[in-house]
């Protein structure tokens, strides 16, 4: 089965295909669609439901959305539905990453934690599943690999940070490997059942 990934973002697509060998997923690009996607909500969750509801009403193919946000608990949650423009509507990873550090400086609770949500629409049904993966915000970066606040995440019960793993080990805590890897265990699941028409 093919499903539209409703992402131009080359690391979620790799990390996509690969908890999903069996099904053909296909960037938006790979797709032909050049939309700008809306997410005009105050939530990750609604957002993510917001992108999926626009592919397949607009296309009326079978496509799954993501929506990710970082949680810091001593900024009551912040950065959130604004993780990606934190620092401005440039949306440049090393400033949001800056004004993180320079936010927390100081501040002993460091704790924080990913969650996506993933909304998956086929045949008009729509399923959601959320992963997340805690940790705490270090006093600064290390590691080349990963996107976003990889360099600056510790997840629980490491001594790396997020870009410091492989992206196979980056995909098996990730708030974005577990939301996938529910998704994976739906459609296993779903599959020879009546549920999807495959
Ligand atoms: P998005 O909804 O997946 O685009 O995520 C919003 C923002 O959260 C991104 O621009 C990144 O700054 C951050 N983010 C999302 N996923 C990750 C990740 O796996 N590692 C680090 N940062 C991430």
């Amino acid at each position: 089965m093919q499903l539209i990934f409703a992402t131009n973002n080359s690391n979620k697509l790799r990390e996509a295909q690969q908890i999903l060998p069996n099904y053909q997923i296909l960037s938006l690009e790979n797709a032909g669609i050049h939309d700008e996607l809306p997410e005009t909500h105050n939530t990750i969750r609604e957002n993510s439901i917001e992108k999926a509801e626009y592919l397949y009403n607009k296309y009326h193919i079978n496509c799954f959305s993501d929506d990710t946000g970082l949680e810091v608990e001593a900024l009551n949650g912040a950065p959130g539905v604004y993780s990606a423009r934190f620092a401005g509507p440039q949306k440049n990873n090393d400033d949001n990453i800056n004004l993180l550090l320079e936010k927390l400086q100081g501040v002993e609770n460091r704790k924080a934690r990913f969650v996506t949500y993933i909304t998956l629409i086929i045949d008009g049904k729509q399923y959601i599943f959320e992963g997340e993966m805690r940790g705490s915000i270090m006093t600064h970066r290390t590691g080349n690999g990963g996107f976003g606040y990889d360099p600056v995440f510790l997840p629980e019960g490491y001594n790396q940070s997020v870009a410091e793993l492989t992206p196979e080990a980056k995909n098996q805590i990730s708030h974005r490997g577990r939301s996938l890897q529910k998704m994976a265990e739906f459609l296993r699941n779903a599959d020879g059942s009546s549920a999807i028409n495959k």
